[in-house]
């Protein structure tokens, strides 16, 4: 099966603190399939390192008040496009991110605090009928 998967969970360092935190059970993964790293985030057009944001309600902001929503919007996009281009069976997406969360999200208040949701670009997907789950469904 070919996937799409969150680059960061495959150790590559587009997270927002530049850290690079592979995911053992993504990598093992590669061993017996084609997996697809993609990053929205960066796809959108925003740096790494960056300052974290999560989603509020119908936008997402930065912890500074900023709204980088179309940041987080045009990276879906882009995420779509290259699931389009290749016979994606599913896409394994980073949980809790406001971009690739699949079933939780940060709340909007910086907290820590998680309610159930999606990332933008978890839902994009499935908007699309493209299966999406998360590293921790492993
Ligand atoms: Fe990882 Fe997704 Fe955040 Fe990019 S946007 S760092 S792929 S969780």
């Amino acid at each position: 099966m070919t996937r799409i998967v969150s680059a960061c969970l495959l150790g590559i360092r587009c997270r927002y603190d530049d850290e690079r935190r592979p995911n053992e059970k993504v990598i093992k993964l590669l061993e017996t399939e084609v997996l697809i790293p993609v990053c929205p985030e960066q796809l959108g057009g925003l740096p790494t390192p960056r300052t974290p944001s999560e989603q509020r309600g119908e936008k997402v902001v930065t912890r500074n008040g900023k709204d980088v929503t179309e940041y987080f919007i045009r990276g879906a996009r882009e995420v779509l496009r290259i699931a389009q281009l290749y016979p994606i069976g599913e896409a394994i997406l980073k949980q809790k991110s406001p971009s690739c969360g699949c079933g939780q999200i940060y709340d909007g208040s910086f907290t820590g605090k998680l309610i159930n949701g999606y990332g933008v670009t978890t839902a994009l997907l499935k908007s699309q009928g493209i299966k999406v789950i998360s590293e921790e469904e492993l």
